[in-house]
């Protein structure tokens, strides 16, 4: 057995040279009590804990060859048991992505699948018990590892505990579909392999990893090895006796699995096929036979391997790991100027919004200012509101709480406000004379040093500071509603911008914890006019007389976060078509205005569909406003149409230099618009499904970037 997943492991890592290996020490000790002799198994790649310890080819080579040494010394009886731990902060956090992405043939990827199972499964094998000492962060193959063992502790410590891999495009391929259920009940492992996962890849802590019955113990951080062999010695001597839930197998177990469909519908709409695999993997776990349930295992992950999402998946990780952490053509943030009070014009959604995050994130003064007592008043209880919101669920602590409130203050005097600001945003009605004046104003007040921003969603930064008598300090700085969830902003920089107040913007986006992304001043910015262009098209078909449930049902199949009809009536009919309208003027010939959208602003609706119904349905009032055509398109054609109309505005934006690169617009496509992983954002789907070369004749990555290399 040992000598075969040798040879397996051998071959996969010629295909990784570049792997960061980790070394499977073992030492051996004495438990406490006189219990016998033990060995220990630590995983660590050399590194500190800023480069977490995975599992490559070769780690799980070196894995293997501990445990060839420790089996001996058990069927020789020459030790009681194994341990197995990780270096300091980690345990270890599963397969190495970069290996994965290397991966070209089925064949291969499947023996990636059965190399883990081989090594971790010798774990169960032992002809002695083993116990998995989780003490630190674990993830995918990480946890996977441990739950092949007898059994289990977890540290207090443990900061983030969980199986990413759905979130990916993966299963979790070396045991964690099988053996999860099995050990806490298919509900939770539900919760642990679906919902966390598709819920923005949610984490577990270390005393949730206990609750939930992973873990057979838990230990405080600071001596959590010392304790864990203390309870490892009182396991063997049988003085401790661990006793486990019994796992609930009749319909609880069905009705687990339907759980997760609904979840994965609900999140995906069976647009991404990892979490179906998963459920598929889980119930038939029911019957309790690992090995094929192993088998299972193997097949989904290789099939999803040499799958586009999974590959799409691990793109926009890695944008939003790293590129999202280093902005393309941010300027040298030496340059950046301290902010230690910022005023805000405007006290209405976005404004109010924007208080809380500056006072939140940076804690120095906010001071809002708004037309009249009353708004002025509503934005600063918004905020007071929030911060109690946070107080109610432990984010932060009385003293926090008073100290933040008195951060936040309202004034109807610009002059005396503003005179101490260093960056002041506006963030008024979407009106360009308005805006003019409200920065002249501002201008006329603040130091010279302060910067001037703008939360404006499609207007020129360059034309509204042309009157100013320093339009260098002036920057577009457009968040997304809601602002506490959209992790995007879109940092404009306009004709005059100076590298100083660009820097400072930069340097301000990553303490509020923004994902920044440099923009051209162009209409509209980025996620805005993608979001438009397709819309828009949308929109076209229904004028022209395609049936409303036809054109909203056409995206479908991308797994949007939500229809375009319900995306519209998020934005608010009333904005989408002013910002239509501003495109409209920018580029007529791509983005039209839709007078049935129009009707519907003017009649003062905020919804096309009846608030509340079921399923989508059109609101007879609204019926009654549209007028279309009598050309019905299909859902397909829908698709089709809207597809070639992103594409080719993707193109344009690249080539007129709206962001550096492609990865820039997926990077605001997810993060400010909420589109999924397994798209990519948007240019790893176009590629892949053709749209790119149809619509434009070239695709926008390399070939290997987000897809199997060639
Ligand atoms: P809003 O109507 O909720 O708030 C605008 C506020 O500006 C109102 O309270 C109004 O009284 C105030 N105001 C108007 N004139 C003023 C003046 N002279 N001095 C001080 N205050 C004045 O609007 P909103 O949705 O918060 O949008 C504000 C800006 O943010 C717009 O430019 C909009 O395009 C942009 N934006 C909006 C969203 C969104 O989803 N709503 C998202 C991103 C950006």
């Amino acid at each position: 057995m040992s000598t075969n997943t040798a040879e397996l492991l051998k071959g996969a890592a010629e295909l990784f040279p570049d792997e960061v290996v980790t070394q499977a020490h073992v030492r051996h000790l004495e438990l406490p009590g006189a219990v016998g002799r033990f060995a220990l198994i630590t995983l660590d790649n050399g590194f500190d804990h800023t480069k977490p310890t995975t599992f490559g080819p070769a780690s799980l080579a070196n894995l293997n060859a501990a445990i060839d040494q420790v089996e001996k010394e058990a069927r020789e009886g020459e030790i009681v048991g194994v341990g197995l731990t990780g270096k300091p902060f980690i345990f270890a956090v599963g397969a190495d992505l970069k290996g994965v992405e290397l991966l070209k043939k089925h064949e291969d990827a499947l023996a990636i699948g059965q190399g883990g199972h081989a090594v971790f499964r010798r774990l169960a094998d032992l002809a002695v018990p083993t116990f998995a000492y989780y003490n630190g962060a674990a993830m995918g193959g990480g946890v996977e590892v441990g739950l092949h063992c007898t059994y289990r502790t977890v540290s207090q410590a443990v900061p983030a505990f969980g199986l990413p891999e759905v979130f990916l495009g993966l299963v979790p391929g070396w045991g964690g579909c099988a053996l999860l259920p099995n050990l806490i009940g298919a509900d939770r492992a539900v919760s642990v392999i679906v919902e966390n996962s598709l819920n923005q890849n949610k984490l577990l802590k270390g005393p949730q990893v206990y609750e939930l019955g992973i873990a057979d113990a838990l230990f405080e951080g600071a001596d959590f090895l010392e304790q864990s062999l203390r309870w490892t010695a009182a396991v063997l001597k049988g003085e401790i006796e661990v006793v486990r839930p019994e796992v609930d197998r009749d319909e609880a177990w069905d009705q687990a699995v339907a759980r997760g469909k609904q979840i994965a519908d609900d999140k995906v709409h069976g647009a991404a096929p990892a979490a179906y695999r998963a459920l598929d993997i889980v119930a038939a776990a029911k019957s309790g036979d690992l090995r094929a349930g192993f088998d299972a295992e193997d097949r989904a992950l290789a099939d999803l391997i040499m799958g586009g999402e999974l590959r799409s998946g691990i793109y926009a990780f890695n944008l939003v790991q790293k590129r999202a952490k280093r902005p393309a053509g941010a300027p040298d943030k030496s340059l950046a100027r301290p902010v230690t009070k910022v005023g805000v014009v405007g006290a209405g959604l976005m404004a109010s919004q924007l208080a809380m995050l500056f006072a939140r994130r940076l804690e120095v003064p906010v001071v809002l200012t708004d037309i009249d007592q009353e708004r002025v008043d509503k934005g600063v209880g918004y905020v007071h509101e929030e911060i109690d919101k946070l107080l109610l669920k432990g984010r932060v602590n009385q003293d926090k709480a008073n100290r933040l409130k008195a951060l936040v203050t309202g004034s109807l005097d610009k002059a005396t406000a503003f005179a101490d600001a260093d960056f002041v945003i506006e963030a008024v009605f979407e009106e360009m004379s308005l805006k003019q004046k409200i920065f002249a104003e501002v201008e006329a007040v603040v130091p010279e040093h302060a910067i001037l921003a703008t939360n404006t969603s499609s207007l020129s930064i360059t034309e509204m500071s042309s009157k100013l008598k320093h339009p260098e300090r002036v920057v577009g700085f457009h968040f997304f509603n809601p602002v506490a969830i959209l992790p995007l902003l879109e940092i404009v920089r306009a004709e005059r911008t100076d590298d100083a107040s660009l820097a400072t913007a930069f340097s301000v986006a990553k303490s509020l914890k923004k994902t920044a992304v440099l923009v051209k001043d162009a209409p509209a910015f980025v996620v805005n006019r993608v979001l438009t262009r397709f819309l828009g098209e949308v929109l076209r078909s229904i004028d022209e007389g395609t049936p409303v449930d036809v054109a909203d049902r056409a995206l479908a199949p991308l797994g949007l976060p939500m229809s375009p009809i319900v995306l519209l009536e998020l934005v608010g009919p009333a904005v989408a078509h002013h910002v239509s309208g501003t495109l409209h003027s920018a580029f007529p010939d791509r983005f039209g205005v839709s007078e049935n959208l129009g009707r519907v602003v003017e009649a003062g609706k905020r919804n096309l569909y009846v608030p509340g119904s079921a399923k989508p349905e059109l609101d007879p009032e609204v019926e009654a406003l549209f007028q279309t055509g009598d050309v019905q398109l299909t859902e397909e054609q829908v698709r089709e149409r809207a597809l070639d109309a992103i594409a080719q505005e993707v193109r344009l934006m690249l080539d007129e230099g709206v962001v550096a690169e492609a990865q820039d617009i997926d990077l605001c496509l997810i993060t400010g618009a909420g589109w999924p992983f397994h798209l990519g954002g948007i240019t790893p789907y176009l590629d892949r499904e053709g749209v790119s070369e149809r619509a434009t004749g070239r695709r926008f990555l390399e070939p290997g970037v987000a897809s199997v290399p060639a």
